[in-house]
């Protein structure tokens, strides 16, 4: 563990990157980002050419507070106020019309701009000295999205002058990202906040998540999360297991392990939690895919709160 006086050398270390143009891996409390000051174009430029994300994929915007990301929106209904109220800091990205500070590069050239208040300690620091920071997820476009600083690493061993080390991501899965269309709150990519949490507050809400044939959100268009690993994701790992007998394969379960014979086999949740099962989620996807196995083969979760987030990404993580 880092003493509080490296920490401290750290945030002023990507402070002064970010504010001289660099663009710097951030960690979040969803997953690691790679970010850039929405000042700064030729660090953005850079962040698509790391990543090779296609031009038409906007970026997301993290802020320090919800005055901040007032000055970057045109228009805040009330009612995503309430959202923002009740959700931040935290995993919940609001895409409403953009202000004229932020640029058509960040935006893909929408008029409309996602922006979030990220809920880590570190990164709010970073957030109070730089402004606004455009950061999509730091992984190699359609790779899965990576939850530690060695997994920044690992994916960009060149190309980066720092990753700035917050943790493992508490949450784990991308932020909930939800707009606003006919005067209804729609969400657009399922996420690290429920929709159960959401109805909560607001009543029911639309959601165009990419499954259906208007795709709203260019990241839910196509297959994202993809382990190297041939990934299937079955209720019957063991039928699975059995027809594939002298194959390495890799498991993950939900919270009991279905199989007794393959090489490696994890639980999400021993305790049935789908919070802890989408923290999980990624990692152990990140550290099956580093054991050459012939099969990773996923317990889909409950479809509901965040096992539906999880199930959406698993369902694009799979080799058809
Ligand atoms: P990433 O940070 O890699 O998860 O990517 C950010 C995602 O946010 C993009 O893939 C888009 O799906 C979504 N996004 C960002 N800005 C907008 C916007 N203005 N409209 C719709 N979706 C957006
Ligand atoms: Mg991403």
């Amino acid at each position: 563990m880092e003493s509080d006086l490296d920490l401290q050398h750290s945030i002023d270390r990507a402070v002064a990157l970010l504010n001289s143009g660099e663009v710097v891996a951030i960690p979040t409390e969803t997953v690691y980002g790679l970010g850039a000051s929405i000042n700064s174009p030729e660090a953005i430029e850079y962040i698509f050419e790391l990543k090779g994300r296609p031009r038409t994929n906007p970026l997301i915007v993290h802020v320090a507070n919800l005055e901040q990301a007032k000055s970057l929106f045109s228009n805040f209904p009330a009612e995503l106020e309430v959202l923002a109220n009740q959700f931040w800091p935290g995993s919940l990205t609001l895409v409403l019309p953009k202000s004229n500070k932020v640029s058509d590069q960040i935006t893909a050239g929408k008029n409309t701009v996602g922006i979030r208040v990220p809920n880590h300690p570190i990164l709010l620091k970073v957030l109070e000295q730089t402004g606004p920071i455009a950061a999509p997820s730091a992984n190699p476009f359609e790779r899965i999205s990576p939850t530690t600083a060695q997994h920044v690493s690992n994916y960009f061993p060149k190309g980066l002058k720092m990753v700035l080390d917050g943790g493992p991501c508490q949450a784990g899965i991308e932020s909930t990202i939800v707009g606003y269309e006919n005067s209804r709150i729609t969400v657009y990519r399922l996420g690290a906040i429920s929709i159960e949490q959401i109805e909560t507050l607001v009543g029911k809400v639309a959601l165009h998540d990419g499954t259906k044939s208007k795709v709203v959100t260019p990241g839910m268009s196509k297959k994202h999360y993809a382990p190297q690993t041939k990934t299937i994701v079955t209720k019957n790992i063991t039928e699975f297991i059995d027809k594939h007998p002298n194959a390495k394969i890799g498991t993950i379960n939900f919270q009991h392990i279905s199989a007794s014979n393959a090489f490696i086999q994890l639980v999400l949740s021993t305790s049935g939690d789908l919070k802890e099962a989408a923290t999980n989620i990624y990692q152990f996807l990140h550290k099956l895919d580093e054991l050459k196995l012939d099969y990773i083969v996923i317990e889909p979760l409950p479809d509901v709160e965040l096992g539906r987030s999880v199930n959406e990404r698993l369902s694009r993580a799979v080799h058809l």
